[in-house]
């Protein structure tokens, strides 16, 4: 328990992750990723005025899974006394998730993913946000730098590397150094109220296919996923990162390279006029 939050303390230092007056939004699904890091969160700062923690829960709209996080989402805010706020993709965008995949052909996290980055952006400025911290942890990163670099897709890959850009709430990833077993054996000991349930849209994306592979390759030679993240992290002070000027949405006015925002274009396949 104390090298997990040794391991915590020391990602929030060195990236400077969490500073003065800062207010923190954290995405809380309910899974264990995100209970940990609002567990651990209020424990390293409920004693300084000058930080704040608020949580925001998505309902993508996932029959017989969401309903279930959800409610241990609300269980530990309300064990913390930490305030929080659920928004739903019915009523940002009209459609559930599950409507989305019924007509749309684009693939189940495909959606999920561009409108949960757009809900929680949205939710964590209304809220004043000064930081968005999410659940991933050292598994999550690695799976996102070896699928980026499997697909060639250097931009996402510089995209990991937290970066201040007008109209983005910035991003920081706590658990960045703990693995994902170390998560599941930290919530379990400190008898955390977490969900393991999985979604059943997870087979269908290929990070599931990444993730088994690196699994294999971390039990035949254990240190893999460090080994990958050290070689990121030194990769990226080499990459140029482009200074992209973004523009705000035409329709909804989040931040975007384009004219319309990720979220916005895939709307217009939903309703076309
Ligand atoms: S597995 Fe895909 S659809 Fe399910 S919550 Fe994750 S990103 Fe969303």
């Amino acid at each position: 328990m104390e090298d997990v939050e040794r391991k915590i303390k020391h990602s929030i230092r060195r990236y400077k992750m969490i500073e003065q007056e800062d207010i923190v939004a954290v995405a809380l699904s309910g899974g264990k990723d995100s209970v940990v890091v609002l567990h651990i969160l209020h424990s390293l700062f409920k004693d300084r005025p000058d930080i704040r923690l608020v949580a925001i829960s998505i309902d993508e709209g996932i029959h017989d899974y969401r309903e279930k996080t959800l409610k241990t989402a609300r269980q530990i805010c309300k064990r913390l006394g930490i305030p929080h706020e659920t928004v739903s993709f019915e009523d940002q965008f009209g459609l559930t998730l599950d409507q989305m995949t019924n007509v749309g052909e684009r693939a189940p996290c495909t959606y999920c993913g561009v409108f949960r980055r757009t809900i929680l952006n949205r939710t964590a400025k209304a809220l004043s946000a000064t930081k968005l911290a999410t659940g991933h942890d050292l598994d999550d990163e690695a799976q996102a730098v070896l699928m980026n670099l499997l697909r060639g897709d250097m931009e996402r890959l510089v995209r990991l590397v937290p970066a201040k850009k007008p109209g983005l709430v910035p991003r920081i990833k706590p658990l960045r150094s703990v693995s994902e077993k170390e998560v599941a054996l930290y919530a379990i000991v400190k008898e955390l109220p977490i969900s393991f349930d999985e979604c059943p849209y997870v087979s269908f994306s290929l990070r599931a296919e990444i993730r088994d592979m690196l699994n294999v390759f971390e039990a035949k030679h254990p240190g893999t996923k460090y080994s990958l993240m050290k070689s990121f992290d030194v990769l990226t002070k080499s990459l140029k990162k482009e200074d992209v000027d973004l523009r705000r949405c035409e329709t909804c006015g989040e931040p975007t390279m384009g004219d319309l925002c990720q979220a916005c274009k895939l709307l217009k396949k939903f309703f076309p006029s």
